[in-house]
């Protein structure tokens, strides 16, 4: 199985077509509820792709903890893992589309009640793993723990440092594969021990480039693994999708490289797509995507 110990947060979009002054209300277009949180994101990419997948992550009490439950269970998705906080709200963005620009406000909530204890608590589900996937929307003391748990029963680890937090070398060596994005992996080298740390372990960096595709390191030679071209629609979600698909080809046990044109292949399909999850592919579409 593939273990997601991640955020989940419910996203409320509003779209109008000014964004309000400060004190100001002003009638929107339309609002809608839409399920994110980049741990969530991931573990349904991994699930539309056919893989066994559990999400280790906590919600609210509230009325969309119940929503996000019987979702993750639509999408396939082992949800005996994530508990609901009493006293902390469900992850929440609140996100105003306007002026073909964004505003969002993200409230992390009950994500932040993903203590190391909690992630101890899961020793065996980690254990019993064969890839875990962790982002940086939850404490990052329990990504630490994580990874330690990971690393000792031999469970192969991914990091996708989103959004970037400062987090320690020797977490970080023990980590398989470290995913940023161009923009990441800037603000991970920002110093000069963190550069030694990347040049002495540039085998583990898999770093994305959108619509250029993705740069990987063997033999410490860079290799471009290219981006399949699209019509674009809807970026959001694109590196949720890579990572969640590159777990999948990982365990699966496909080579590094078939791994990431596979991951290049998922990812150009959820960007031709509206929406993060909803535009993610399922396994026979992505099949197809390659054959032609
Ligand atoms: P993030 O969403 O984290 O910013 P990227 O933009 O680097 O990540 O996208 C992740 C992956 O999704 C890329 O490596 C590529 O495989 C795919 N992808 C993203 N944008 C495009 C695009 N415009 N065309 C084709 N593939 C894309």
């Amino acid at each position: 199985a593939i273990t997601v110990i991640g955020s989940i947060n419910m996203d409320l979009v509003t779209e109008s077509d000014q964004f309000p002054n400060k004190g100001e209300t002003i009638l929107g277009q339309s609002f809608s509820m839409i399920p994110g949180g980049k741990g969530a994101n991931q573990a349904v990419a991994a699930s539309k792709l056919g893989a066994d997948v559990n999400l280790i992550g906590c919600v609210g009490t509230d009325a969309f903890s119940q929503t996000l439950s019987d979702h993750f269970k639509s999408q396939g998705i082992n949800t005996n893992y994530i508990e609901e906080i009493s006293d902390q709200p469900t992850g929440t963005a609140a996100i105003t589309i306007a002026e073909n620009d964004n505003h969002i406000i993200a409230v992390p909530g009950a994500n932040y009640s993903v203590t190391p204890e909690l992630v101890e608590k899961y020793e065996d589900v980690i254990a019993a793993s064969e890839t875990i996937i962790l982002q940086f929307e939850i404490p990052i003391a329990s990504v630490e723990k994580a990874i330690e748990i990971a690393h000792r029963h031999e469970v192969r680890v991914i990091l996708n440092p989103a959004p970037i937090q400062p987090i320690s070398r020797s977490v970080m060596e023990k980590v398989d594969y470290i995913t940023p994005n161009e923009h990441e992996l800037t603000l991970l080298l920002d110093d000069e021990e963190k550069k030694s740390f990347y040049e002495q372990n540039l085998e583990k960096f898999i770093v994305t480039h959108g619509s250029k595709g993705v740069l990987y390191y063997k033999e410490g030679e860079e290799h471009l693994v290219p981006a399949f071209s699209v019509d674009v629609v809807d970026t959001t979600g694109a590196g949720d999708s890579f990572n969640g698909a590159l777990a999948v080809a990982l365990t699966n046990g496909e080579t590094l490289e078939e791994s990431l044109r596979f991951g290049n292949a998922v990812g150009a399909l959820s960007v031709s797509k509206l929406g993060a999850q909803t535009g993610m592919p399922i396994l026979s579409e992505v099949r197809r995507f390659l054959e032609d």
